[in-house]
């Protein structure tokens, strides 16, 4: 069984555990953008309100996936000129946005490089630093014009790739078109990112389960959270080994390899959920001093959950509370 499987099993059985309403519960599985999804809702309307959460899924896919054929991204990223939708444009403007914000930390325009270390394919492979160089060259947010809805990629081999936020977002409008239905209590895991929507029926909190980046199967800790999403970003989700090194997904865009900021893994919990796609991303890449400086000095509102490779687990005070884990647990505070 997959790991991230497990962990979906987990969340659900935890999302029923003290659920003592009587409201009509609800749950659909399927599998899109690369990932198990399980989404629930209470309520009476919740069969219809999941069934129309499944179709913006799809929808959110078609505009934003950078693979699919027919999605705006990769339309945009062969014709090199498009008018984008409002939506996929706001998307791509916030990605920008979160770029610019980190020097490039965070970086839509990364593509080529995905696609050089075989991510998009699943055809792996360790490139040379020759040809790493080349590529970096092509993956400079400055070749992307965005005006309003008109976007323009001024440099051949530049493309988008907008797989480190777009997750986020799905969630948050995955919570709207549940609210829309009159739900107001529901949970959507897409992968292990979570987003939930009020408090369960009975009143109590969810309780989120974070993957553990280093027990197989396990996790890190328990959240209990309402109304916010719970997004963690980490090397072991998508990686392949070669000569007994391990390569992931999450790329340092200064380099051009994976990065390797001694984080093991980035948890965000926020209740907008594509900052706190963004941000688990981008503060992973960051590593810890850094990520802490971030949070530090960020008006945005949000928690993190950062866990080191040598073990140490570091939990900011909004959710100290509501967070329990077997690690040793190191709270910070703004200054
Ligand atoms: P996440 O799982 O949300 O951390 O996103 C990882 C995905 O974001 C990767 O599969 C890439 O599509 C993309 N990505 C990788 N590195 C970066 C980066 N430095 N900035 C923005 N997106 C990235
Ligand atoms: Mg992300």
């Amino acid at each position: 069984m997959k790991k991230t499987s497990i962990l979906l099993c987990l969340v659900m059985l935890l999302s029923l555990c003290g659920c003592g309403g009587t409201a009509d519960k609800k749950t659909k599985e399927f599998f899109a953008m690369d990932t198990y999804m399980t989404l629930t809702a209470y309520g009476d309307n919740a069969e219809k309100a999941l069934s129309e959460a499944q179709s913006e899924v799809e929808r959110l896919d078609s505009l934003l996936n950078a693979e699919d054929k027919h999605s705006e991204i990769y339309r945009l990223n062969c014709e090199k000129k498009l008018t984008l939708s409002e939506e996929t444009s706001q998307v791509l403007k916030k990605a920008l946005d979160f770029s610019e914000l980190t020097d490039g930390v965070f970086n839509p325009a990364l593509h080529p490089l995905m696609k050089l270390w075989g991510f998009t394919t699943k055809d792996y492979t360790v490139p040379s630093a020759e040809e790493i160089k080349n590529t970096l060259k092509l993956c400079d947010v400055k070749n992307v014009a965005l005006n309003g809805q008109n976007a323009v990629i001024k440099k051949d081999g530049t493309e988008l790739d907008l797989g480190g936020i777009a997750k986020g977002y799905t969630s948050s409008r995955l919570i709207e078109i549940l609210k829309k239905n009159g739900i107001e209590s529901g949970l959507v895991n897409l992968g292990g990112n979570v987003q939930t929507l009020g408090k369960k029926p009975d009143g109590s909190d969810f309780t989120v389960a974070i993957e553990s980046p280093e027990k197989d199967g396990g996790y890190l800790g328990m959240l209990k959270t309402s109304g916010k999403a719970v997004i963690t970003s980490g090397g072991y989700e998508r990686f392949f080994e070669k000569n007994g090194k391990t390569y992931h997904h999450i790329m340092n865009p200064e380099t051009g390899y994976p990065a390797e900021s001694g984080l093991a893994s980035v948890t965000i919990v926020s209740k907008d959920g594509t900052l706190a796609d963004a941000l688990s991303t981008l503060l992973y890449v960051m590593g810890e001093k850094k990520a802490v400086e971030f949070w530090n000095q960020s008006s945005e509102d949000f928690d993190i959950i950062l866990f080191t490779k040598d073990n140490k687990l570091i939990v900011s005070g909004g959710i100290a509370d509501s967070f329990t884990s077997e690690y040793n647990i190191e709270v910070i505070k703004k200054d």
